[in-house]
């Protein structure tokens, strides 16, 4: 009995459904049984009966909302398959976020991978993502334009650093979002052999610290909260991006304003922000990145989702792919994403 891809997984008013497994796969709206790919908040949402993720995203989810986020959850290794009713499901490595995960389901044959967020270069806060050839795949679309290429995010930390030792009575504020982005560009900065303190907002505290109980090296963090304006002279503090234009950046001496972000390669977003120091650091995929990875996959068929998607099915339908849009609503309001969380 031959199955299509559209057998397997669907789109439904609550996001993507696999019908054989009884599932959805980071639905928009509370459902029964939820696989959800990572914790940003556009993926992962309070209020379903049942959460299958990695012990990583549950966790985040119950740092945001709180225990009762969900009526049960179960963690799954990367590797570690599930038989789902008529469907069998494994997490991959995303190299998205900590805990971010690729969905893979299979049934009858077929396998359809759900990739979330991804991107295919290397973090030093997450697993790296891991190419899983299949019939179909799901992918994301925030940079898909040859003109999002974001480059090498050593040589963007080198760009902060050389203006921190450049103005040593200024502080640097660095506007990064605060589940993944955060925590990677403290990673970075030490990496680079930057060893002072680094400051953080109040609102990304809880989260860099369970990311330094998973292991991840951050080095000396700091809150900015109860720091004097002369400890803040020469320093670098991580906040959320709305904070740039805060009341809160008061208390810094002359802040320099920087935003990392996959935007920050388009001028204007960056004088949006009020940002004069813009840090092309994404943790989604580029251009190259997306094509070379649904290229690798072997995929005949891509589904794309969130952001540019036409750019991305035009490229698929030139190779000869099979390319459609699924119009989600509700992605990308997190990280990189159009909206601001936090
Ligand atoms: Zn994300
Ligand atoms: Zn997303």
């Amino acid at each position: 009995m031959s199955m299509r891809p559209e057998d397997i997984l669907a789109l439904t008013p609550s996001g993507i459904c696999c019908k054989p497994g009884a599932f959805h796969i980071d639905p928009t709206r509370p459902v029964e049984r939820a696989l959800i790919t990572h914790a940003h908040s556009d993926h992962a949402r309070a209020g379903h009966g049942a959460v299958l993720a990695t012990q990583e995203t549950l966790d985040l989810m119950r740092l945001r909302y709180g225990d009762g986020f969900a009526g049960t959850t179960q963690a799954i290794r990367y590797g570690e398959s599930v038989k789902l009713g008529g469907a069998e499901v494994t997490f991959h490595p995303a190299g998205h976020v900590l805990g971010s995960a690729q969905i893979a389901v299979a049934a009858n044959g077929l396998r359809v991978v759900a990739s979330g967020d991804y991107k295919n270069v290397a973090d030093p806060t997450c697993a790296p993502f891991e190419l899983v050839r299949c019939d179909v795949f799901i992918t994301e679309a925030t940079f898909a334009l040859p003109v999002f290429r974001h480059g090498d995010a050593d040589e963007q930390i080198a760009k902060l650093l050389h203006s921190v030792a450049l103005f040593p009575e200024r502080a640097h504020l660095v506007g990064a979002y605060s589940l993944g982005k955060a925590q990677r560009l403290i990673a970075l900065l030490r990496k680079a052999g930057y060893e002072a303190p680094v400051y953080l907002h109040g609102a990304m505290e809880k989260i860099t610290s369970y990311y330094a109980s998973r292991g991840i090296a951050l080095g000396e963090l700091r809150a900015v909260r109860g720091a004097g304006k002369a400890d803040l002279a020469g320093a670098i503090a991580i906040c959320p991006p709305s904070a740039l234009s805060d009341v809160w950046t008061r208390r810094f001496p002359e802040p320099v304003a920087a935003f990392a972000s996959g935007w920050m390669r388009v001028r204007a977003r960056a004088r949006q922000h009020g940002v004069e120091l813009p840090l092309v650091i994404s943790d989604h995929a580029d251009w190259d990145g997306l094509i070379a990875t649904i290229a690798a996959t072997g995929a005949g068929e891509i589904w794309v989702t969130h952001g540019q998607e036409d750019a991305l099915v035009h490229w698929c339908v030139t190779r000869g792919l099979k390319a459609r849009p699924l119009d989600i609503v509700g992605y990308g309001d997190e990280d990189d994403g159009d909206g601001e969380e936090s």
